[in-house]
């Protein structure tokens, strides 16, 4: 397979999917490198409802549906691709990932943003990020859920549904920031606890997770939890490590853009929600995309004619 491409996108969410839609639509030989799976965040939503054209459309299923259109216009496809290193400096765009060199004449970055991890987990098995991936192998079993906001809330009881025997919510502030519907659903449930004030300080495990250690950050006490599953909702940050020192970014990490979508580099572009703005969602991150592809597009004639 060749490895010199028009336009290479990085990461084929929502944002980098449209992209390459409409890359391939203007003749552009375009390829996505994902580090997972094509879909990313949408992969993780149980139903969309806020999806122009759908009252109500499973995440996993708009995926589908989105990446057939892709697949069926020709765009190459890299999954589970892990980018090394990237070199924007040069009018030739570079991007190696597992031993192999890409180039390209402009590349969209769309990689998303990842869930906040828990540091004091480690590398441990049993820690999740998505009731609806994850949940169903911890059927019968005890799980502790971290985060009192609207995820944390919407995942548990999302997990309680998978039939979760025993579920604990923990939040470190000293309040929680889910919507009271979500708390009141919660609450309600004979099987839950909920604790704010209280935080993770430790995770015991073997071979498999056996407990946490909590504490009440108010009293300073600890306890004890014994748990098989650890689900963590902690919010979300960009990764964009990788960009460091090629692209400007704010205090955050995310990606500086003017409202073309154009970065600190010419050629580059970034779409969705690793650039920083307002508002992120399934239909901003597909403007986002469009409109970086229209742009790279124009770019890469303005520098081939
Ligand atoms: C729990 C939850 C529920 C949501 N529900 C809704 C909803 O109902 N409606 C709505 O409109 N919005 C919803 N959103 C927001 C919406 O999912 C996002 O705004 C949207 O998916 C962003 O798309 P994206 O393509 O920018 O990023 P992502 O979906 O994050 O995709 C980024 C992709 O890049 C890949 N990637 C990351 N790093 C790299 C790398 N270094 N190299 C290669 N690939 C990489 C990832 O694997 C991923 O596939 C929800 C978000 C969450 C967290």
């Amino acid at each position: 397979m060749s490895t010199t491409y028009d336009l290479i996108i990085l990461g084929g969410g929502v944002a980098g999917m449209t992209s390459a839609i409409y890359g391939a639509r203007a003749n552009l030989r375009v390829l996505i490198l994902d580090e997972n799976a094509c879909g990313g965040l949408v992969n993780w939503t149980k139903v969309v409802e806020n999806m122009p054209s759908y009252t109500s459309i499973g995440g996993m299923e708009l995926v589908e549906r989105i990446q057939e259109q892709v697949e069926a216009l020709g765009v190459d496809i890299e999954e589970a691709a892990c980018i090394d290193a990237i070199d924007f400096s040069g009018e030739e765009k570079i991007i190696e990932a597992d031993d192999t060199v890409y180039k390209a004449k402009a590349v969209i970055v769309a990689t998303g943003r990842k869930p906040v991890p828990l540091e004091v987990a480690g590398e441990c098995d049993n820690v999740h990020f998505c009731a609806i991936c994850d949940g169903a192998a911890y059927k019968g079993k005890k799980v502790l859920v971290v985060g009192g906001g609207n995820s944390g809330f919407d995942e548990a009881i999302a997990l309680l549904d998978q039939g979760i025997e025993e579920l604990m919510l923990v939040e470190k502030m000293d309040t929680f920031f889910a919507a009271q519907s979500a708390q009141d659903e919660l609450q309600s449930r004979p099987n839950s606890t909920i604790s704010h004030s209280t935080e993770v300080t430790d995770v015991v495990y073997g071979e498999k997770l056996q407990s946490v250690t909590l504490r009440n950050v108010a009293t300073n006490e600890t306890i004890e939890h014994e748990c098989d599953g650890i689900f963590v909702f902690m919010g979300q940050e960009p990764g964009t490590e990788v960009f460091e020192g090629q692209l400007s970014l704010d205090k955050q990490g995310y990606i500086d853009t003017d409202d073309l979508m154009k970065t600190s580099v010419a050629g580059v572009f970034a779409a969705g929600d690793v650039r920083q703005k307002k508002y992120r969602q399934i239909t901003t991150a597909m403007a986002d995309g469009t409109i970086a592809a229209l742009e790279a597009e124009r770019f890469i004639h303005s520098i081939t004619e």
